[in-house]
């Protein structure tokens, strides 16, 4: 109960800042960084921190036979439902890409594992990941080798069977990334063809690796000179080329940009802005100079938003790409556009040629966007018969909680149903295909009422889709503002008071939920789903569970001894079906879940195959977080007033709310840094554990760094005097 206050206490300091400062955001250096829809520059990294943080071979082998087999193949697809794509040519025995195929239905079609024998699913190997890292992402299996990637954007790759480590590649981001170290959200995946793996790093390069020894190919810079553009999503590899976004609005204004590159040679091709830059410069091309006329204000000479930090896919059928954008700088739309207008292409899901960048359509989800309802969850795509009419659709589970499905031929609204409970809007017409608002949806005094919550119905962990059931699978949270407690509201895990964290089976076709399971935790992970008849997740709670794909029912599960938030892929190798999953906690996930302790958890890589007979060591004691004994102690309110506030900003991101680390990162309330000045400042300000993922904040007074530590002595004082 102590914990649910202190959050809830922190979430009335940080509304008090966010009323207190106005539009004043000087103090962080910056005119625009802090004029969020509640406030300043501060209130936006608290908002950031608490709401944002739940908040990215055989194929290549056999060209020829490939090639031989490709209308017998398509043929097969079309007949089962599927998107045919390169990627589902031929074999369907890897996992090339982010989401298999260029479907990115995180479907295959194995089903040597199916829901009649996954009980004999057993572990084939793990593979330990050195390091406090951060790991959520989704690896790539192609040809017998799984590629993935963790930390600080460093790639391995190892034996698929065995899980032999073949190379790893550091790509030593600590040393460029600067300020950028401070908004770590990890990388969430690869991409691969002919022969190389691509890499977006944090820090803003996109890497080609030779596949089989790991060396560098290419590097380019995808960001501006001291930007804040970080990377978090996967590269989308289409044709020749390579694509790639960036995060993060929230850091401060910037134009938000993808940009295609020679997968060969890394030579740019083509770069699409999602929002118009300066009005008094002139506009690259037709579609800006038609979003400009949605914008009013001149807060686009700083950069409106409009980052894709995730969802981008390829649609070989049309040769088109589709882009999820974010929402915009700054997040509050009367600030942003005080004049009105829809502000294009934020919050949009856009069509673009695949050959030239240029726009096709866009259809924008939330209009004037607020509440920070990205439009940049996975897209996916199908074909479905809907209201007795067959389409060519993209499917998109909002952050907003409704379900979209868009033709993809003339980017017309079909459906939109919500998922979970909305109260920001009654429903989307589907006429103008806009969201029929609620009366005081975007007061800002309302914003602690509304669900979803800004931390999204549904974030970056992919949802799947089976072309067997129907179904799309959707690790969904139901939840509004944290703080807010009503009779729907669960407390999860004696930690929050929050929503219902879900897995719900959502029929596109009838517009309605097949099934659901409720999870514990606050967020799980990404979903994978196989023709034999299952759905694989990783949960916050450390269980890996298999249900059966039809009905929901729990299958199988194992115990991962670490919380789960990456997503798993299935693939075949050497003759058997093998399943793998990355698990580890992903950035901003330090609310996820306090049972588990950065320093002692263990990331892996697991994989399973039937009667799989490998063990793991023996899990990690439950923990106990042990204060330093401190005597010399004096309780200061007002510094440690100041440093509560000062470590919202800038350490609860990874570190945890309060000061209770959620397995991100250690629980500095056991840390002997904290009782010298000298040792504290050393680390926090001079950059002492850099290499080991601990930022450096040179920003950081004297007297900062010292109300700091000592908010953080005081809580580890209340720890030792409390029962814990
Ligand atoms: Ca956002």
């Amino acid at each position: 109960m102590g914990l649910i206050m202190n959050r809830v206490k922190l979430w009335r300091i940080a509304g008090s800042i966010w009323r207190g400062y106005g539009a004043g955001s000087q103090q962080l250096g910056s005119v625009l960084q802090g004029t969020v829809l509640r406030g300043s520059g501060l209130a936006m990294q608290i908002r950031l921190t608490l709401r944002e943080m739940f908040t990215h071979g055989r194929l290549f082998k056999f060209l020829a036979i490939v090639a031989g087999l490709l209308p017998f193949s398509a043929s097969v697809c079309a007949a089962r439902g599927e998107v045919p794509t390169q990627s589902d040519v031929g074999t369907g025995y890897d996992w090339p890409s982010y989401g298999r195929a260029y479907a990115q239905n995180h479907y295959s079609p194995l089903a040597e594992i199916t829901s009649s024998n996954v009980f004999r699913l057993g572990l084939a190997w793990w593979f330990d990941i050195p390091g406090v890292v951060l790991a959520q992402s989704e690896p790539l299996e192609v040809n017998n080798t799984l590629y993935f990637v963790t930390g600080y954007s460093v790639v391995r790759a190892v034996d698929a069977t065995t899980g032999s480590l073949l190379w790893s590649y550091d790509p030593h981001v600590y040393e460029v990334a600067g300020r950028k170290m401070q908004f770590l959200w990890g990388v969430r995946g690869l991409a691969f063809r002919n022969n190389k793996i691509f890499v977006g790093t944090h820090d803003g390069r996109l890497l080609a690796l030779d596949a089989k020894s790991g060396a560098k190919v290419w590097s380019v810079s995808t960001t501006q000179p001291g930007d804040l553009r970080i990377i978090s999503g996967p590269p989308l590899v289409f044709g020749s080329k390579v694509m790639i976004g960036h995060g993060f609005s929230e850091a401060g204004p910037l134009r938000g940009y993808v940009t295609a590159y020679d997968a060969e040679t890394g030579r740019k091709v083509w770069r699409f802005f999602t929002v118009p830059g300066d009005l008094h410069r002139g506009f690259e091309n037709k579609a800006m100079e038609m979003a400009a006329r949605s914008w009013t204000g001149n807060q686009l000479k700083y950069g409106g938003g409009g980052a894709v930090w995730n969802a981008m896919t390829y649609d070989s059928e049309l040769n088109r790409v589709y882009i999820g954008t974010s929402n915009g700088t700054p997040t509050n739309a009367d600030e942003r556009s005080p004049g009105g207008g829809d502000n294009l292409f934020l919050a949009s899901i856009v069509a673009l040629d695949a050959d030239k960048g240029s726009y096709l359509w866009h259809y924008q989800t939330n209009p004037r966007e607020t509440w920070d309802y990205d439009a940049a969850t996975d897209i996916e795509l199908a074909r479905l018969t809907i209201d007795g009419v067959s389409h060519r659709v993209l499917m998109q589970a909002s952050k907003n909680g409704f379900f979209y499905v868009v033709d993809r031929d003339s980017g017309k609204l079909l459906s939109a149903e919500n998922f979970v409970r909305v109260t920001w809007a009654t429903k989307v017409d589907l006429e103008s295909g806009r969201p029929v608002e609620v009366s005081g949806a975007r007061d800002p005094s309302n914003q602690d009422k509304i669900w979803p919550s800004g931390d999204g119905a549904h974030s970056w962990a992919p949802m799947a889709f089976n072309h067997n059931t129907g179904l799309v699978y959707i690790p969904a949270l139901d939840a509004g503002a944290p703080g807010k407690c009503d009779d729907r509201s669960i407390v999860v895990n004696g930690f929050i008071c929050w929503g219902v964290s879900t897995l719900i089976a959502w029929n596109p076709a009838r517009k309605a939920a097949s099934w659901k399971v409720r999870l514990p935790g606050v967020r799980s992970g990404g979903v994978a789903t196989t023709a034999g008849n299952l759905v694989f997740q990783g949960r916050a709670d450390g269980k890996f569970v298999a249900y059966a794909a039809d009905t929901g029912r729990e299958l199988w599960s194992f115990d991962a001894a670490v919380g789960i938030t990456g997503a798993p892929i299935t693939y075949e190798a050497a003759g058997h079906q093998y399943v793998s999953i990355v698990a580890g906690y992903g950035g901003a996930a330090s609310e996820l879940d306090p049972r588990w302790d950065a320093r002692r958890e263990s990331r892996r890589v697991l994989t399973f195959a039937l009667d799989g007979k490998a063990e793991l060591p023996p899990a990690m004691r439950k923990h106990t977080i042990t204060p330093v004994s401190d005597p010399t102690f004096k309780t200061d309110a007002a510094g440690e007033a100041h440093g509560s506030l000062s470590f919202a900003e800038h350490c609860q991101m990874c570190h945890g709310s309060s000061g209770v680390a959620g397995g991100a990162a250690p629980d500095l309330r056991e840390s002997p840094a904290i009782l010298s000045a000298e040792a504290f400042r050393s680390i926090v300000k001079e950059g002492r554990l850099l290499s080991s993922g601990m930022p450096r904040f040179r920003q950081l007074t004297e007297a900062e760094l010292e109300s700091l530590r000592q908010y953080l002595r005081s809580r580890a004082k209340s720890l030792s005097t409390s029962d814990g």
